[in-house]
């Protein structure tokens, strides 16, 4: 049996014996062991990270950038060997794999521009023979805790920037996923980063705790679901460290009657049954605003669902693959079974999918709900599987209610041609990203990523100029170059210095 170890120094480390199954979703078998890890295994990265720290933050900025220009030329040398690896123990497709890993090199190439991102900001003359200026320094030692659905992407926006910045940085991965991380900071080792810049300890609770809790650890990101999100920001943030805590999500689709349907039907299926649902941005909820709408919907979305080919994650022709694990598909389909309980209508039933040849992997078909109600649990809670629950609204002034009052607030889209509505939409909606006929408006590296409400604890986004921020502090100079010619009355010294 492979086992997965820690990445320590440089060099792979072997420690404890507490282990978790990695799992091969197509074939439903175990496929290796991720070792997990224990406060000492974690002191060990730490010890590494502070001996490489110092030298790292004194190396300048365009230096540190040529190793991340290396690092995306070792990536795309890589992608299909990465995207392969990552398929085979999340499940997704390869395609969507490499999606997985070109999200998180787009946030790479941002890093490569630090220097710029880095520069501070300077008065000349803000008082007499004064200037001021300021400098973004790195905090230290920086820790990422990332969730099973993007174990590419994640890890980059995280250690992409923080490491840009001057930081030393550990990588607590998922327990489900952990082998893409490990090589990914192979690859920056090969890139030309010092050994203990980078370190992924693999673990569960005991691991994350043993992180919330150490003193030498500045700043925390995590990206999971909201329950852990929020332990995480509240211990995180009570041991004194800068906390960001991204969280679960239940993103809805606004379709208004003068929509293009055709276009909605292909945007939503991709958006609700890519990735078998596993996405934080996926679009679980269709709000068609009007019955006329909500027919005409439903009666395109059949025939597109239909067509849907679920296939292992290697099947070119797939849509979508696999669940993560049995232990999810399960969760799935109580969901399903709530939602009929509660008085949904069913329309297609995933459930008890096969796929020929796979019997064992973790399938589930993809399935529709219609007359969905704000008040059933099975719509306030997030499914994260290939879901999709029509919720009909009676007009706009519903239709924007609905995605601002559900607790998560990550994403939403609305689908129009009426840019008045959509402008309306999108300056009242309480959600984080909006999409305007875009059904993923995952926004571009260089503008910033994060969800409002139970989606998002802490204020400060992930990657572009926000992740610039939250992985550095800001040192503000107030400068005079006295010319020697001070004398007499000092009574003005004992007075609050103003520039006026
Ligand atoms: P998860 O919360 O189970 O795990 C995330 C991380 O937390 C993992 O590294 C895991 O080891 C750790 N963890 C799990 N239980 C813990 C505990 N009790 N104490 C401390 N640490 C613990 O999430 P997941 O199932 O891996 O990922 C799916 C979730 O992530 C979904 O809710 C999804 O919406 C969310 N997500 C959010 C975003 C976003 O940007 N908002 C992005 C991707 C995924």
């Amino acid at each position: 049996m492979r086992e997965i170890d820690h990445y320590i120094d440089g060099s792979t480390y072997t420690s404890g014996d507490r282990s978790s199954d990695v799992f091969d979703p197509n074939q439903g078998s175990v496929q290796a062991k991720v070792r997990l890890g224990t406060a000492a295994d974690l002191q060990k990265a730490i010890d590494a990270a502070n001996a490489a720290l110092p030298g790292w933050a004194a190396t300048n900025p365009q230096r540190r950038a040529r190793v991340m220009f290396k690092f995306k030329e070792l990536v795309e040398a890589n992608m299909q060997s990465l995207a392969e690896l990552l398929a085979s123990e999340h499940g997704k497709v390869v395609a969507d794999a490499k999606g997985d890993v070109q999200r998180g090199l787009e946030v790479i190439e941002f890093a490569c521009s630090i220097p710029q991102a880095l520069k501070g900001e300077y008065t000349v003359g803000a008082g007499p023979g004064i200037d001021v200026y300021s400098m973004r320094q790195p905090l230290g030692i920086g820790a990422g805790i990332t969730p099973f659905n993007f174990p590419a992407m994640i890890p980059m926006w995280m250690f992409g920037m923080a490491i840009a910045c001057g930081n030393a940085f550990i990588l607590k991965p998922s327990e489900r996923d952990p082998s893409v991380p490990v090589r990914l900071a192979e690859l920056m080792k090969e890139a030309g980063l010092p050994d203990g810049i980078l370190n992924v300890v693999h673990g569960d609770k005991e691991m994350v705790d043993a992180i919330l809790d150490h003193e030498d650890i500045k700043a925390v990101s995590f990206v999971g679901s909201s329950d852990i999100a929020q332990y995480i920001y509240s211990r995180g943030t009570a041991n004194g460290k800068r906390v960001q805590a991204f969280g679960g999500a239940k993103n809805h689709g606004i379709v208004l009657p003068d929509a293009d349907l055709d276009q909605v039907v292909n945007d939503l299926t991709g958006a609700a049954f890519g990735s078998a649902g596993e996405r934080c941005m996926a679009l679980p909820v269709v709000v068609p605003v009007g019955d006329d709408t909500a027919d005409a919907l439903r009666a395109k979305l059949l025939p597109a669902i239909d067509a849907l080919r679920v296939g292992i994650s290697t099947d070119a022709e797939a849509h979508y693959g696999p669940v993560v694990s049995a232990a999810h598909r399960a969760r799935i389909e109580q969901y399903i079974q709530m939602g009929v309980d509660e008085g949904a209508e069913l329309v297609v039933d995933g459930r008890g999918f096969k796929l020929q040849g796979h019997e064992e992997g973790f399938f589930i078909g993809p399935t529709l709900f219609d007359h969905v109600k704000p008040t059933m649990k099975s719509y306030q809670d997030e499914i994260f599987g290939p879901v999709l629950q029509i919720v009909r609204a009676k007009d706009f002034e519903e239709a924007v209610r609905l995605p601002s009052q559900h607790e998560y607030g990550n994403g939403v889209a609305i689908f129009t041609r009426n840019g008045h509505a959509a402008r309306e939409f999108t300056a009242r909606v309480n959600v984080g990203m909006v999409g305007i006929n875009v059904p993923i408006p995952v926004p571009v590296s260089y503008h910033s990523f994060g969800g409002w409400k139970r989606s998002g604890f802490g204020d400060i986004g992930q990657y572009g100029m926000e992740g610039m921020r939250f992985w550095t502090k800001n040192k503000v100079v107030t400068q005079r170059w006295p010319d020697g010619s001070a004398a007499g009355d000092h009574r003005e010294a004992f007075i609050i210095p103003t520039m006026g």
